[in-house]
């Protein structure tokens, strides 16, 4: 048996897996069913927290490329247009460097992990349907609808929320997907209509018509959310008369559609993320109404969470490094079901709020805080405003670099926060990795302290430098628990 990994899925998450696996060397191999890349605007808001993983991916500055800043609202109220930001601009600040949601057509977001997979050597496997997934004790085989098939040491579903991966694996997918609430999403032209501003109509009972303008050219991705007695089809020319129709109604005409699909939102979430060798990360694990932007940024940091812990595994780590994917994972996305779903519901009684966006959606504060992967230590109370399980706020060492251009890459890292020469050395350990030094006082810290650095930015142990039973001792349990181990 291989080391190789299997991915089904070729969707942002997919192939943000395949991505983080590849620069650390782990081999993959990233099949979909589909005949080519997805052409649809679909999911189009990346938080600041995406941002930043993306940036450690190395394809932030190609993303950006082919991206916008968000458009305010503009409200269509019979001859009033109510003008309305939707997410503020926030300043850049030392501790967070890319603050803003950027609007990036999902077509856009998929072509840049493509390229950059190309670019390392990896190809997308197209025209592979999976149709079977059978585990062994030493791996797991996996069977296409043209009869192949391949071995692999584990399979990761990333084949979005009729995942067939899921449903090999028994995983149950629980949650509610409400057959009346239908949407139609387009991406199209729209001669004469204004680019400056996120066009929403509103209707009764929820019901909206929204045309947003996507970077890069002339399309707007069109959003329909259709009172529940309307009848309506899947076939695509009766979607694009639907849409004509209601943009008609605004005095609007259709130039070109470009995509068309018929949307259902889907509220659910997967009982476990992982059976054995399966795995499930994105869509495949959980679904969400659009409301708020959140489904890809969610899957792509599903598989940041993942990736390190696959990689660590497979060279030794304790196989149950990966039951802490779900541990840390699953909490976070039925925490966003929840936000998506009142966002959601909130656009029949208040728009206001439906429409406003903040912290819960930028995702800088999650925190695994509470996982067992990342225990409190004894002194956790004076090392600052940092806990275990937090992001790492970016900051500056003591040479001014900045500290995520330190931590970044698929290792771990120590912060030496104020700790002088001579105690850094008593405690520091041959097999610790690289220690980064950054001034007192940074983060909060009331007193010398150390900090362990994860691959996925998240502190695995924080502590007070001095204390016999604190930090050293600390970081040194948690790379036993997180890290393959040293030769
Ligand atoms: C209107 C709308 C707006 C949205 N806006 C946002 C937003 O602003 N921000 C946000 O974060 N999210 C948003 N989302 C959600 C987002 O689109 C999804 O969360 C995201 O696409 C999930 O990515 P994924 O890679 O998990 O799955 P998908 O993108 O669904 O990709 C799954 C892939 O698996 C392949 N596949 C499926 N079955 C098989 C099989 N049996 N064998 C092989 N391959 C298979 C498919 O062909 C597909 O390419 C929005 C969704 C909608 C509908």
């Amino acid at each position: 048996m291989t080391d190789l990994i299997l991915i089904v899925g070729a969707g942002p998450v997919g192939s943000a897996l395949a991505l983080d696996l590849t620069r650390r060397g782990v081999p993959v191999h990233i099949v979909d069913r589909a005949d080519g890349p997805f052409h649809g605007s679909r999911a189009k808001g990346v938080q600041p927290r995406t941002l930043e993983v993306l940036k450690d991916l190395g394809v932030l500055d190609a993303l950006l490329a082919g991206a916008s800043a968000y458009p305010r609202l503009g409200i269509h109220l019979g001859p009033l247009t109510i003008p309305r930001t939707m997410i503020a601009h926030q300043p850049v600040t030392e501790d967070v460097p890319y603050p803003d949601t950027v609007l990036s057509p999902q077509f856009h977001t998929d072509r840049v992990l493509h390229d950059a997979l190309h670019a390392a050597g990896v190809t997308v496997d197209y025209g592979r349907r999976v149709v079977g997934v059978e585990q062994h004790d030493d791996g797991v085989t996996t069977t296409f609808a043209d009869g192949g098939t391949v071995h692999s040491v584990y399979v990761v579903g990333a084949d979005g929320g009729s995942s067939t991966v899921r449903r090999q694996a028994s995983i149950g997918f629980t949650g509610d997907t409400d057959e009346d609430d239908r949407m139609i999403i387009a991406d199209v032209t729209i001669p004469g209509l204004r680019r400056n501003r996120w066009h929403v109509w509103p209707g009764r009972s929820g019901r909206f018509l929204g045309a947003c303008p996507l970077p890069d050219g002339e399309l707007f991705q069109v959003m329909l959310r259709l009172p529940a007695a309307t009848p309506v089809s899947n076939d695509p020319d009766a979607l694009q008369a639907t849409v004509r129709e209601a943009l008609a109604a605004k005095k609007l005409t259709v130039g070109e559609f470009s995509w068309v699909s018929l949307f259902r939102p889907n509220i659910r979430l997967a009982e476990h993320y992982r059976a054995g060798r399966v795995l499930l990360a994105g869509d495949a694990a959980h679904c969400h109404t659009p409301a708020g932007g959140q489904g890809l940024n969610t899957g792509v940091q599903d598989t940041y969470n993942l990736a390190w812990k696959l990689d660590e595994v497979l060279h030794g780590a304790p196989a149950s490094l990966l039951d802490t994917y779900e541990e840390e994972r699953r909490p976070v996305a039925a925490r966003v079901l929840k936000i998506s779903t009142d966002r959601y519901d909130s656009f029949e009684k208040d728009a206001r709020a439906a429409t406003t966006r903040g912290d819960e959606e930028r995702q800088l504060k999650l925190t695994y805080r509470g996982s067992s992967l990342c225990p409190e230590g004894p002194d956790a109370a004076t090392a600052g405003v940092l806990h275990a399980g937090d992001r790492l706020p970016d900051a500056r060492d003591a040479h001014g670099r900045r500290v995520f251009d330190l931590t970044g890459g698929p290792g771990f890292s120590v912060l030496a926060v104020g700790v002088d020469a001579e105690t850094l050395e008593r405690h520091r350990q041959d097999d610790w990795p690289a220690v980064h030094e950054v001034p007192a006082g940074t983060y909060g810290a009331q007193s010398p302290t150390l900090l362990l650095v994860r691959p996925d930015g998240y502190i695995g142990y924080i502590g007070t430098a001095d204390s016999p039973a604190g930090a050293p001792t600390g970081i040194d349990d948690a790379l036993r628990r997180m890290r393959r181990p040293t030769p």
